[in-house]
């Protein structure tokens, strides 16, 4: 079995409220042992930090690996799916190259892209984070993923989503992508911004009750997780009192909801996505899109809504997860640790706070079967090397050039350069 001891290390476990100076060995998949003093040696590799921080791999909790940073979703419906998989498979590295080494998605664009690259990273085949595969995103007619209406029928195939119109639909479509081999059931309850036309702007709650509550029951049976984006104060509500345990967004949660959700704190976890509503409001502009007045004001008072929310939300010790809906066009793949930063810099969260919520909210979101997202015995193994301090720094996490090291399950994406490491006789 490989053994690998860091030395020399700052470390930030996941779950106390300090780094703490000590050593970490690793023994196959998993993390053995933490030691305030020296540990032994035996016939470990030693990689020596020299005062660099190991801390827990980071889970994005509202990934789309399939997301290609197009303007509008009919790119992505666009795309053929040969390209389509060369994307994902990309992006999958692309993002645990920048330290994510989980993936909770928050929807495939097309109906077995999650599946695939999932299932050939665990076969070792291309590398990339472990994945929670979701379905494309399934919503009601006329709501938020429904190209139809707008340009010509597309083939099933290349649908972006899954439009489903009752309850028994719903079921079908759940069953259906049970058979694909999926994790997550993502459904759109509420509606979003740029739909008030066909009545589902963000404060709609457009899926009914038994439509949800039947998507929840086929998650029952099959073992699967219901993701929901919700928005609207109804939707949060609605999901919560179905047993919906992933939350997106709640932009628009009012005190009932916030109650609702904190009365469920501990199994229910709430993904805001900072990143996209913030990166679309300040830095559109940089990709050639300007906001007429009236919708620069909505955007304001969305972004405003957000981050009152998710602060609530902080308080009230719900766990409230960095993901941001990175693979549109302003929010590009790649920069999701900028998440981690909106959360210190909008919304009140310390860095550490900030970086547990990535690490041990996120490996329990991510739902086992192992254990994951600290630095504890019996832990996955996944770690970063960081050059520096992000609890002085948290936007650090960013730049892939500070990662001197990336551990997914004992074994390294990113080795440390070899002047750090040393293989020693056993002492
Ligand atoms: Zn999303």
């Amino acid at each position: 079995m490989s053994r690998v001891l860091f030395t020399d290390v700052r470390i930030i476990d996941g779950e106390a409220a300090e780094a703490y100076p000590g050593e970490v060995l690793v023994e196959g998949e998993w993390i053995a042992a933490i030691g305030r003093g020296r540990l032994a040696r035996d016939d470990a590799e030693v990689v020596a930090g020299n005062g660099a921080t190991l801390m827990p791999g980071l889970v994005e909790a509202h990934a789309h690996p399939s997301f290609t940073n197009a303007r509008d979703l009919h790119e992505f419906a666009r795309l053929p799916v040969e390209e389509h998989l060369l994307a994902t498979i990309e992006n999958a590295r692309l993002l645990l190259d920048h330290g994510f080494t989980s993936l909770f998605s928050a929807a495939a664009a097309k109906p077995r892209l999650d599946v695939v690259v999932r299932n050939a990273i665990e076969a070792g085949r291309i590398p990339g984070p472990r994945l929670r595969a979701a379905t494309q995103e399934m919503t009601p007619s006329g709501n938020l993923g429904d190209l139809d209406t707008i340009e010509l029928t597309l083939p099933p195939q290349v649908r972006f989503a899954v439009t489903c119109d009752s309850p028994d639909a719903f079921r079908a479509a759940c069953r259906r992508a049970a058979r694909e081999g999926v994790d997550t059931f993502k459904v759109n309850v509420s509606g979003d911004r740029g739909f008030e036309e066909w009545g589902a702007g963000s404060a709609a709650t457009v899926m009914t009750e038994a439509e949800l509550a039947a998507v929840v029951e086929v998650a029952a049976a099959r073992g699967k997780r219901v993701a929901a984006h919700a928005t609207s104060a109804g939707a949060v509500k609605l999901s919560l009192r179905c047993g919906v345990e992933v939350i997106y967004h709640a932009a628009l949660a009012d005190e009932e909801a916030l109650d609702l959700l904190e009365s469920k704190r501990d199994c229910v976890f709430v993904a805001p996505t900072v990143g996209f509503p913030y990166t679309l409001l300040h830095e559109a502009q940089d990709y050639g899109v300007r906001h007429d007045e009236a919708t620069r004001r909505k955007l304001e008072s969305e972004l405003e809504s957000i981050v009152h929310n998710a602060s609530a939300m902080r308080r009230r010790g719900i766990r409230v997860l960095p993901g941001g809906d990175y693979g549109l066009f302003c929010n590009p793949q790649g920069r999701n640790a900028r998440d981690l930063e909106h959360f210190v810099k909008l919304l009140g969260f310390s860095p550490m706070e900030a970086i547990q919520a990535a690490t041990r909210h996120g490996g329990a979101l991510m739902g086992g079967p192992d254990a994951l997202g600290c630095i504890k015995a019996g832990h996955l193994a996944d770690l970063l090397l960081v050059d520096g301090d992000p609890l002085a720094d948290i936007a650090i996490l960013q730049d892939p050039a500070r990662l001197i090291a990336i551990m997914k399950g004992g074994v390294f994406h990113k080795p440390p350069p070899t002047r750090l490491t040393q293989r020693l006789a056993a002492e």
